[in-house]
């Protein structure tokens, strides 16, 4: 009988993407020896990428059989209201799918042996049904180690006060091993409240991580050396498969700015882009028009709708609009001969490795961080939602690829001097001399990892015995 291995990721484009590339690496290494389904939660993040480009990939890479759950218009435990963290919709919808997970999981079970069952660190809710179906149960954490660390600390750090990370503020010291001091405002977003209704399910995957098979990392063992140690001695079944990078043929791109780049000379433009669901006010946007207007630089600036007022800083569903009518009055104008501003989306992989990109400013989604990396791009960390917080210390503190953009400690508003000095500083600057040879040097390590007896290709290699050896 041929083995399956069933891949769940969380569905928000980010978390989908690199769990496809797993599973593009599991059909390759098995030589279509075995069958890859990929199971997707109705409830999702920007349903209409989602929906783009797993059309694209059924059509390129038949392989990959893609089976939907349906949505669930309204979570009977979750009554729609705007208290409610924008995961919980997505992850309830997860827990209330658990029916239809055993019920495919028992269906593939006829025809096929499931060697394993991969589910993204926020598919948690659906771990019991591995265990009811007694099929081996496997993590995917498509950030890095330094996030499993984070939430295999979790438990610890619950037990030692009855107060929420936002509580305690900027004022309290997180010592987590592994990572660099963190301030308790930048756990991840979705830690930040105790008594949201996130919170409890990532405290029982910080006390549940440990009882899986194993845990799979899109990191890399020269990346984050002390996290991925600190995890190991917990955890040693921990994977460290990456870098897993979202192909340039599967991203979306209708977007011309690719022929105006190769225009600009070497190293000249800084890319703004703040992932698939960063969003800024419109008083933001205007800060970050001013500041690169008076920086003089070349850019090229990716712009989302900017949300209501007193909206969050995540955009869960695109929207169409006037982008002249967000930008500050006269500036696509007056910098229309070194800037250019895309609407909503732009292929970003592409984009950073083009000869003209001389730096990036992230909202250090892990993706993001990874695609940098690979292409050697110096970045400025202005971390937005979810772990991205911690991302930016570690990207500034241990990895030394990014200078941290300042912004307002109450709501993490950024000046237009501060945008201006950051970009002067990503173009020239003793400090970025230094990160740019860190960034050469990681982009080396990176890409090594995945080459004949490279770390992430060992570690490969060990995860796919684990599954021959059920
Ligand atoms: N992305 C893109 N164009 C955009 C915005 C995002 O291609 O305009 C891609 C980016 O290359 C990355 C992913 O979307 O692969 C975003 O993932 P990340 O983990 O950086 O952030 P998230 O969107 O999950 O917050």
């Amino acid at each position: 009988m041929k083995d399956t291995i069933v891949l769940y990721p969380f569905p928000a484009i980010g978390h989908l993407v690199s769990m496809v590339e797993l599973g593009k690496r599991i059909i390759c290494h098995y030589n279509h020896r075995l069958s890859l389904t990929v199971l997707i939660s109705g409830n999702s993040f920007n349903s209409a990428a989602i929906n783009l480009y797993i059309d694209h990939v059924s059509l390129t890479d038949p392989s990959i059989t893609f089976h939907r759950f349906p949505a669930l218009p309204n979570p009977p435990s979750l009554p729609p209201s705007p208290t409610i963290h924008p995961v919980a919709i997505p992850l309830e919808s997860i827990r209330l799918n658990n029916a239809n997970l055993l019920q495919t999981l028992q269906t593939i079970s006829e025809t096929s042996s499931v060697a394993a069952l991969v589910i993204d660190f926020f598919c948690h809710p659906a771990s019991p049904v591995a265990t009811e179906l007694n099929i081996p149960l496997y993590y995917y954490f498509p950030n890095g180690a330094s996030t499993v660390a984070m939430m295999l600390h979790l438990p610890n750090l619950h037990n030692q006060t009855n107060k929420s990370f936002s509580e305690l503020g900027n004022t309290t010291v997180i010592q987590i091993p592994g990572l660099p001091p963190l301030r308790a405002s930048q756990m991840g977003s979705s830690l930040l409240d105790r008594t949201n209704q996130v919170y409890d399910k990532m405290l029982d995957l910080g006390k549940n991580l440990l009882k899986s098979k194993g845990i799979i990392t899109n990191t890399i063992e020269a990346l984050e050396p002390k996290a991925i140690n600190a995890v190991r001695n917990q955890a040693p079944a921990i994977f460290c498969v990456g870098p897993l990078l979202a192909e340039p043929k599967d991203q979306y791109s209708a977007a011309d700015c690719l022929s105006w780049l190769d225009k600009q000379p070497s190293r000249s433009v800084i890319f703004l882009c703040f992932g698939s669901l960063g969003v800024f006010s419109v008083k933001q946007i205007a800060e970050i028009a001013v500041g690169l207007e008076r920086s003089g630089q070349r850019f090229l600036w990716v712009v989302k709708n900017p949300p209501p007022i007193g909206g969050g800083k995540m955009q869960l569903s695109a929207m169409d609009f006037d982008l002249e009518a967000v930008m500050p009055e006269g500036f696509l104008e007056r910098t229309s001969d070194r800037g250019l501003v895309v609407k909503s989306w732009a292929p970003q992989v592409e984009v950073l490795n083009r000869e003209a990109v001389g730096g990036f400013v992230t909202h250090c989604g892990w993706n993001s961080v990874l695609e940098a990396v690979c292409a050697a791009v110096p970045m400025v960390a202005w971390p937005l939602y979810a772990e991205q917080h911690m991302n930016k210390e570690v990207l500034v503190e241990e990895m030394r690829v990014a200078l941290p953009m300042e912004a307002e400690e109450e709501d993490g508003f950024v000046i237009a001097a501060e945008v201006e000095k950051r970009v002067r500083m990503l173009l020239d600057s003793e400090e970025m001399r230094e990160i740019s040879k860190s960034c050469q040097e990681m982009k080396e390590k990176a890409l090594a990892a995945w080459a004949e007896g490279g770390s992430s290709r060992v570690a490969f290699t060990e995860l796919a015995e684990s599954w021959n050896r059920g």
